[in-house]
């Protein structure tokens, strides 16, 4: 399907759950968030039922997102029923991999294509700062068993926010050891992290994808690990909006995603379902359509309506805004 700007929109970010077992500083309070009742969360059948109507209009690639999408009881079967939608190609999840460890192999099974794995640091003690609560030892577990089972490429995302002074050669020299795809990823100063409550963390904590190359080519230097160069063809880049890099020898690559110095709203193919059932046609914009009513009191046909209007709603860009009303884990991240 095409949008007002003739983008082709073949892929669907869906947040399962608004909950998480972590609190990352950045993107949730430290009590959770306010839950939601029942009712108003998308059952796991009506997730499938949203993803046969995207998919007759042209979606192909589905990534299952949060909040945590491995909190989320009954996953592995909606995995299963995406899988077997006529026209579906793909099934991703991006996970904080804590619950990874034990979940890869029935994920694997059901049919989940590649995992992203968010993991801003390779430090224990800062790991439990970020996270408020989370284990690093879990999350580097959850990362093993998704080699074990065989998840490839294994992506990790990383925020990177100039007050945490992260360890970036540590992430260098883990894509010499690991056929690990490392991103880095432009900290978006947006929803709770600009909150009252929030951390705080403003527009001077992102570090520009300019010069966050130029810091981490300088840290791979000096810890002797070579130079960065530009990725080479046979790199699996997928389709996301990075920029690749590798060092020489290494088994895997270092990418850079500017979302907020130079946005990529021209080659956006994307849609997201949040998990009370809205379509949201751009992660920046607070205009949504309630696709769950149309679906609970319509049917399938009224849905596939929704998800027209959402599309032809779709701006050009974000204008340079870098607002959302909602929390990360609200809309996917
Ligand atoms: N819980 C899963 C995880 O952490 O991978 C999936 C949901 S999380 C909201 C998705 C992604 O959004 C994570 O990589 C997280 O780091 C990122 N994120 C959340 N808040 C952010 C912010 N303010 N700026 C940049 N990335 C953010
Ligand atoms: Fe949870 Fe992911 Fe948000 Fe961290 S970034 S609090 S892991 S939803």
């Amino acid at each position: 399907m095409k949008d007002a700007y003739a983008r082709t929109i073949d892929y669907l970010r869906i947040s399962l759950t608004d909950r998480c077992n972590l609190r990352c500083v950045y993107c949730m309070p430290e009590e959770g968030v306010p839950p939601l009742c029942h009712e108003e969360i998308l059952r796991m059948e009506e997730f499938a039922q949203i993803v046969g109507v995207a998919a007759k209009m042209g979606i192909k690639h589905v990534r299952l997102t949060g909040g945590e999408p491995l909190v989320r009881k009954g996953i592995c079967n909606l995995v299963r029923s995406i899988k077997a939608t006529p026209g579906i190609e793909s099934v991703a999840i991006t996970t904080n991999a804590t619950l990874l460890a034990c979940m890869a192999p029935d994920l694997k099974e059901a049919g989940v294509d590649r995992v992203n794995i968010s993991l801003d640091t390779l430090d224990a003690e800062q790991f439990h700062a970020i996270t408020r609560r989370g284990n690093l030892a879990d999350a580097l577990e959850g990362i093993e068993a998704a080699f074990e089972v065989g998840f490839d490429p294994i992506k990790i995302n990383v925020v990177a926010v100039r007050r945490l002074n992260q360890d970036f050669a540590s992430f260098a020299r883990l894509t010499m050891e690991r056929p690990l795809h490392i991103r880095f990823i432009e900290y978006m100063p947006v929803g709770h992290s600009v909150e009252e409550g929030g951390c705080g963390w403003g527009p001077e904590d992102v570090i520009p994808t300019k010069e966050l190359i130029q810091t981490i080519s300088a840290a791979a230097k000096e810890a002797g690990l070579g130079e960065l160069l530009p990725a080479g063809a046979d790199r699996p880049l997928g389709w996301g909006p990075a920029n690749y890099y590798e060092l020489e020898g290494a088994q895997g690559t270092i990418g850079f995603i500017s979302s907020v110095s130079n946005h990529f709203c021209a080659s956006c193919n994307r849609l997201r379902l949040t998990a009370d059932g809205r379509i949201r046609p751009c992660l920046f914009g607070d205009e949504e359509f309630d696709i769950k009513t149309a679906l609970r009191t319509e049917g399938p046909d009224a849905a596939q309506r929704v998800l027209e209007q959402a599309l032809s709603h779709k701006p050009e860009s974000h204008h340079h805004r870098v607002g959302t009303a909602r929390m990360m884990s609200q809309v996917g991240g």
